[in-house]
């Protein structure tokens, strides 16, 4: 069978349909472009308005393509999928699987009964009480790539309830996979060549503190993961402030290979706003998380994401917001307008900002972390450092091959170099030579390892 899964949404779905594709494939399936696939894959994000609308509009768009041959048919997993659920059936009948975060894991079997003709349509819509637990592919081709960084899931699910969110209705309650498959499922992709690993969960730092615990902390699974043999650089994404505990900050100062950047979302600079929105910190706490790292590891990358228009959001709150990004100094920020989502805390939630502010006051926002981002950049040249290469560049001018990799922190690094193949998954020594608007130019000083 051929398919083919078009992926929207975070990290966590790109590492879901990676899954999926290599466990497909080791039932002998075959990955395809769009136009040959018989099972068409959608994998959704429902986390704004925006990303829920294009779900629909792509299964528009691929329905004629589908209409073709009865034997050909799709499947929608991810949140939107959870939150609409056999609401696809009627609206959409060539699609013949849903399945939601928890039901990924009975995905593969359920296509194989639909493409067989076993089964017709098949929901796998419930939540399960501890971590749905997925069988690992034999083909890891998809989960290894040749750049050699992996992601492995650490948990699922959110107790959180931000007041905007819809994850924890989406991905349900959290739940912690145990510690020994995870360092299992490590070790197994170290040995498959991995060198750099990205452990996921929508808030890491609260790790073991459900029901699925074992007793060991997230601080306690990154101190195990660092010691695999292999492991050259360790991240991890996502984490909330009011769950980073000192033992993970000082991890920072203490493990070679974990890399100094943090993703750290915020939200929002006004601590009116933030115990509006149910984050349960503070700003003098945020502050003081980042005192923290910057003391731990000097060299350390932060970056936040960032919400303009909550309900009740007043201009001062908007300039306390820009003065915490200013003092801060984060190095990038992902930042979006508030939009409603069904179910959420926020919905019912007054005034709502008019959407020509909040426009407004996404690009004053945009502008000047521009600026602070430009600045970090800067700051960069001539410093030693290596790259991690990820492939070739797509700007090729020079008269070497420019090769695009990513350095300890994460930024873009735009390497020239002789070779024009196979150096993916290597790691170069260079020195920043320019800083771009988003990304750096960098000279090899040594050989790649
Ligand atoms: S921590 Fe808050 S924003 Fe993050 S996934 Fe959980 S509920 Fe959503």
């Amino acid at each position: 069978m051929k398919f083919h899964i078009t992926t929207f949404g975070c990290q966590m779905n790109v590492h879901d349909s990676q899954w999926l594709t290599a466990a497909l494939e080791s039932r002998g399936w075959e990955e395809s472009g769009e136009d040959d696939a018989q099972v068409y894959i959608l994998n959704t994000c429902s986390v704004r308005e925006k990303p829920e609308q294009k779900v629909y509009s792509e299964l528009g768009r691929v329905a004629a393509h589908l209409k073709r041959d009865e034997n050909v048919f799709a499947a929608v997993g991810g949140c939107v999928a959870q939150q609409v659920g056999e609401g696809f059936f009627d609206r959409f009948p060539f699609v013949r699987l849903v399945f939601g975060s928890d039901g990924i894991a009975g995905a593969p079997n359920a296509l194989e009964r639909i493409a067989r003709g076993t089964d017709d349509r098949v929901a796998l819509l419930d939540f399960t009480a501890g971590f749905a637990e997925r069988e690992q592919p034999e083909k890891l081709s998809a989960l290894v790539p040749d750049t050699r960084q992996a992601f492995v899931n650490i948990m699922q699910g959110c107790d959180n309830f931000c007041a905007y969110c819809i994850v924890p209705y989406t991905r349900g309650r959290q739940k912690s996979r145990h510690p020994d498959v995870i360092l299992d499922e490590c070790r197994r992709l170290a040995e498959n060549g991995v060198r750099e690993i990205t452990l996921l969960g929508q808030n890491v730092n609260s790790f073991g503190l459900d029901k699925g615990g074992a007793g060991v902390t997230f601080a306690g699974l990154l101190r195990s993961v660092a010691a695999i043999d292999g492991v050259d650089r360790l991240r991890f994404t996502t984490s909330h402030p009011k769950d980073i505990a000192p033992e993970v900050i000082a991890a920072f100062g203490e493990l070679p290979n974990l890399c100094p950047s943090l993703h750290l979302p915020m939200q929002a600079g006004s601590d009116r706003v933030l115990k509006a929105m149910r984050r349960r910190y503070d700003t003098t706490r945020y502050l003081s998380i980042v005192d923290g790292l910057r003391a731990a590891r000097p060299d350390i990358s932060l970056t936040t994401d960032l919400i303009v228009g909550f309900p009740g959001e007043t201009e001062e709150d908007f300039r306390q917001t820009l003065a915490m990004v200013e003092r801060v100094g984060f190095e990038s920020s992902f930042s979006f307008k508030y939009s409603d989502r069904p179910g959420v805390a926020a919905v019912n939630m007054e005034p709502k900002v008019d959407p020509l502010e909040a426009s407004d006051r996404l690009l004053r926002l945009q502008a000047l972390q521009n600026n602070i981002t430009r600045k970090c950049l800067k700051e960069l040249m001539g410093v030693n450092t290596d790259a991690l290469i990820e492939g070739l560049s797509r700007k090729q001018d020079g008269p070497a091959s420019s090769w695009k990799g990513r350095d300890p922190a994460g930024r873009i690094v735009n390497v020239p170099m002789e070779q024009d193949a196979g150096l993916e998954g290597m790691i170069v020594p260079v020195t920043i030579v320019e800083a771009k608007k988003h990304s750096l130019n960098g000279e090899r000083t040594g050989e790649p390892w």
